[in-house]
């Protein structure tokens, strides 16, 4: 007959050193990646991204657009133009 109680004792053994063996590996790779940061930062950005038109939506009347709102941009000095048919209409 197996000695379960002897069994059970070594399956909690191997767990817990199953554990650590994970945890020192895990803080192994963690403080390798935390002296290639250190070393090796990472670069800024280069490219700044531009703003974006501003525009505003407005009900065009076109049968293309349908009465629908859609994005007009400026077009002018008091001034928009409909993003969908180019229409141009004074502004609201
Ligand atoms: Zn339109």
């Amino acid at each position: 007959m197996p000695n379960v109680l002897g069994l059970a004792v070594l399956a909690l053994l191997l767990t817990g050193a199953a554990t650590v063996v994970v945890g020192a590996v895990c803080g192994t790779l963690a403080a390798g990646r935390a002296l290639h940061r250190l070393l090796w930062p990472r670069p800024l950005p280069a490219a700044v991204v531009p703003t974006p038109r501003r525009y505003a939506w407005v009900a065009c009347d076109t049968p293309r657009c349908g009465h629908l709102q859609t994005p007009h941009y400026p077009a002018g000095p008091g001034r928009v133009q409909c993003n969908h048919c180019g229409t141009v209409r004074p502004s609201p």
